[in-house]
């Protein structure tokens, strides 16, 4: 298939990898020039316009950090007047379901259709094509999509109409940000009462604690190593968009993590399991 596609960070690259590797056309597109050339050595395209890789595609992809981004792509006069009739859009960002309800709504009229298709799995599971994907839309907009989810995910979910991808989405994210953070207040427990990790984490990882959370990021925090992961500035975006689901419905400890985590922004730019530093010295 010729795909567009649009955000090739830690997510999007090893995405837009499996797609090349699976043999479709891609041309590729980043706000930062070097993050599309560097699939060029894939055998990408590179395009230097949204004009272009809006009109390279019979499927075009975003995977943008968050509402802010996809709005900007997706509803700019740029990419909409450059868009092929028939073309799909399939918008793989994490962000409000009221986000991609609107930008559906505003291409219906136009005959383009739109995909909502969250993912969950880390870098990890984008690099190796397993990721769950939170499927959503029209019959024949997810029709089209199917064969490319599966060559990036491994558990595909078809939820029902565009923007329930993306609550679910949000749903998994409060629980396992929400988990993250009990792992980062017993972490530092462990640590002061000088235990030994590698145990410690071998004997949760058999009992009643063990989540992916914990499985997945404890040793991080161990090793204080926060490289290439899954920002705290988007869990925090995440997080907020739960919450703001939840409006009416009485959520204490939610709002409490939400705003323990929104009064600290100093690390924002590497992995969520960095949550477990922004209390230091407090
Ligand atoms: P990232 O910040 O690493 O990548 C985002 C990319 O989008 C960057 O390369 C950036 O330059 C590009 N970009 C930003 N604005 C743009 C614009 N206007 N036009 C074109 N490109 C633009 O983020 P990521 O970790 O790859 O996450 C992408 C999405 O996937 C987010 O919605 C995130 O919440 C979600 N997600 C991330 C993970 C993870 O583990 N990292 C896991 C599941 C879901």
């Amino acid at each position: 298939m010729r795909i567009g596609f649009i955000g090739l960070g830690a997510m999007g690259r090893p995405m837009a990898k499996n797609l090349l590797k699976a043999g479709h056309s891609l041309t590729v597109y980043d706000v930062v020039p070097a993050a599309a050339e560097a699939l060029a050595a894939e055998g990408a395209q590179t395009a230097d316009s949204l004009a272009k890789v809006a009109a390279s595609g019979e499927v075009v992809i975003t995977m943008l950090p968050g509402d802010k981004q996809i709005k900007q792509v997706l509803l700019s006069d740029e990419f909409t007047a450059n868009l092929k009739p028939g073309t799909v859009i399939l918008d793989m960002t994490s962000c409000a379901p009221d986000s991609i309800v609107e930008v559906e709504g505003f291409y219906k009229p136009k005959g383009i259709m739109v995909a909502d298709a969250p993912v969950s799995g880390n870098v990890e599971g984008a690099v190796a094509g397993t990721l769950s994907i939170f499927a959503a839309g029209d019959d024949a907009a997810l029709k089209k999509v199917w064969p490319l989810l599966e060559v990036m995910g491994k558990q595909l979910f078809s939820l029902g109409a565009c923007g329930t991808g993306k609550a679910f989405k949000n749903l998994n994210n409060l629980l396992s940000i929400s988990n993250l953070v009990i792992i980062s207040e017993m972490f530092h427990v462990a640590q002061k009462r000088g235990y030994d990790m590698d145990s410690l984490y071998d004997m949760i990882c058999a009992s009643t604690g063990m989540s992916m959370s914990f499985k997945n990021r404890f040793k991080r925090m161990v090793d204080d190593n926060y490289d290439n992961g899954f920002k705290l500035s988007l869990a925090r975006k995440d997080y907020a968009n739960a919450l703001a689901m939840g409006e009416g419905v009485p959520m204490p400890v939610c709002k409490l993590i939400n705003d323990l985590l929104l009064a600290n922004s100093k690390h924002d730019d590497v992995d969520m399991a960095v949550i477990c530093k922004l209390f230091e010295g407090a």
